[in-house]
């Protein structure tokens, strides 16, 4: 059952066409995760569907309501990550998650939130003290104090190591427990594969493509990565990396120093050719490998850019 629909949605700042006729819906339960590169008009899709910036076009229903004439049962449904700004710096988590539960008729408990975001320990601890990843808890958890059905997250692990950013991936498996939806945003590829029920991949304001990780990465299948280092040094490599671009099994190439590697919708034919050419050439390979193809593959596919970190 949809939780969430999005109709043809359109947004412009000026001559910028941030947003331009983006549709989707989300079901109860997923996590839902938005993806795309710089400026592609994510944060701009969210903040429409949070309320907080006025589409030029489009409809956003959560059920039966929209913003024009619900608002107020809307915003009982969806918990909105805040900014660490929003915090209260000098209070500490306890006194920043009463505080927020006081702005809404019906809340959670302190002490439930506390444990959902493993902040119990810190409870008492000021805010101004925590880490950058106990600070992303907490912002979870101020999000989650009207136990709302749909849980916006804007990049909630940008820049936290990858141990605190694994205990914010343990959370959004937690709420996705308790049945809760969540709609994310992310820079990490690893992070949409390993949470995302479905993954949306917006580029120049438009949906590029949309599906489960897995469906994404099988459309791909028809292209691998064959990955091969040399032991003569660079020459030999560009050497074998000229004769691939004119393999025509071979769809791209990129060389980093010593290491060829190749995108070819035929490894086995691919690889017969060019063993042939390093034996013809005495070029000695160091190790040879065919990776199997992730959501990084999909995302540089479909948008023809490098996924930044
Ligand atoms: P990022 O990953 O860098 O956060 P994003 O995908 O979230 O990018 P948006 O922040 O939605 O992208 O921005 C989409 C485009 O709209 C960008 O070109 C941005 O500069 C522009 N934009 C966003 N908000 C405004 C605004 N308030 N005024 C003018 N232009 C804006």
């Amino acid at each position: 059952m949809s939780v969430l629909e999005v109709k043809n949605l359109k947004k412009s700042f000026g001559t910028i066409h941030a947003v331009q006729d983006i549709s989707f819906t989300v079901d109860t339960g997923e996590v839902f995760t938005i993806i795309g590169p710089n400026g592609a008009g994510k944060t701009t899709t969210l903040e429409m569907i949070e309320g907080l910036v006025p589409p030029d076009q489009g409809d956003i229903k959560f059920g039966e309501l929209n913003w024009d004439k619900h608002s107020n049962a809307i915003k009982q449904k969806i918990g909105i990550q805040p900014q660490s700004s929003a915090m209260f710096d000098l209070l500490t988590p306890e006194e920043n998650i009463t505080l927020f539960a006081s702005f809404y008729e019906k809340a959670r408990s302190t002490d439930e939130i506390l444990q959902l975001v493993n902040l119990t320990d810190h409870r008492n601890n000021h805010v101004k003290k925590l880490s950058g990843g106990q600070r992303q808890r907490l912002a979870i958890g101020l999000a989650m104090v009207s136990d709302p059905e749909i849980i916006f997250l804007d990049e909630p692990t940008t820049g936290l190591d990858p141990q605190a950013r694994r205990n914010i991936w343990d959370i959004i498996l937690q709420l996705k427990q308790l049945g809760k939806t969540t709609i994310l945003t992310t820079h990490y590829m690893e992070e949409a594969e390993k949470l995302s029920d479905r993954v949306c991949i917006i580029d120049q304001g438009k949906i590029v493509t949309l599906d489960t990780p897995s469906a994404l990465i099988e459309k791909l299948t028809d292209e691998r990565e064959v990955r091969l280092s040399f032991l003569d040094g660079e020459d030999a490599a560009e050497d074998a990396n000229h004769f691939s671009k004119n393999l025509t099994s071979v769809i791209r190439t990129e060389r980093e120093e010593t290491l060829l590697k190749l995108w070819t919708t035929n490894p086995e034919d691919t690889l017969y050719d060019l063993f042939g050419f390093t034996k013809e050439k005495n070029y000695q390979v160091e190790q040879v490998s065919i990776r199997e193809m992730s959501l990084e593959d999909v995302f540089i596919a479909f948008t023809g850019k490098e996924w930044r970190d």
